[in-house]
């Protein structure tokens, strides 16, 4: 799955949840995100929710954004990092990302940053369309 397959599907998943919470206000909504209310209520929302498991180490875990608005992305390469190929980076450098290294791609590795699962920051960048706030991951068209 690419990156822009994942982030297509991943829109149109969140869409059909937030046309059913049309009623809610926003505070309502983020809430409803919440990790043990997604389990038991949007099961197939993600993978992990089969096993009950986390994507992050965390006591609270808000799904509503899952991606971050700071990732950059391009299915076709960002750039190139001496003779590598770079697919996705941390527009912000946060210290808790990585990346994944291999002979000739880069990839952003996010697994040590919780920044989009806080809920002061989705607070912060909140929107109804999950795709106004990730306008800037994916590659501009
Ligand atoms: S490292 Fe953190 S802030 Fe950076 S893109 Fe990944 S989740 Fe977002």
């Amino acid at each position: 799955m690419t990156y822009n397959d994942w982030f297509e599907a991943h829109a149109a998943k969140h869409r059909v949840i937030m046309d059913k919470l049309s009623h809610l206000r926003d505070d309502e909504v983020i809430k409803y995100f919440r990790f043990e209310n997604m389990v038991i209520h949007e099961s197939d929302f993600c993978p992990l929710y089969a096993e009950n498991k986390k994507c992050h180490d965390v006591a609270k875990l808000n799904c509503y954004l899952c991606a971050c608005p700071h990732f950059r992305f391009n299915d076709e390469g960002i750039d190139k990092v001496k003779d590598k190929t770079r697919y996705s980076l941390c527009s912000i450098d946060s210290k808790d990302g990585a990346r994944y290294e291999n002979d000739n791609a880069i990839h952003q590795n996010c697994a040590g940053c919780t920044v989009p699962h806080d809920e002061k920051f989705i607070a912060k960048v909140f929107d109804s369309d999950w795709s106004s706030i990730m306008k800037k991951s994916p590659p501009k068209r």
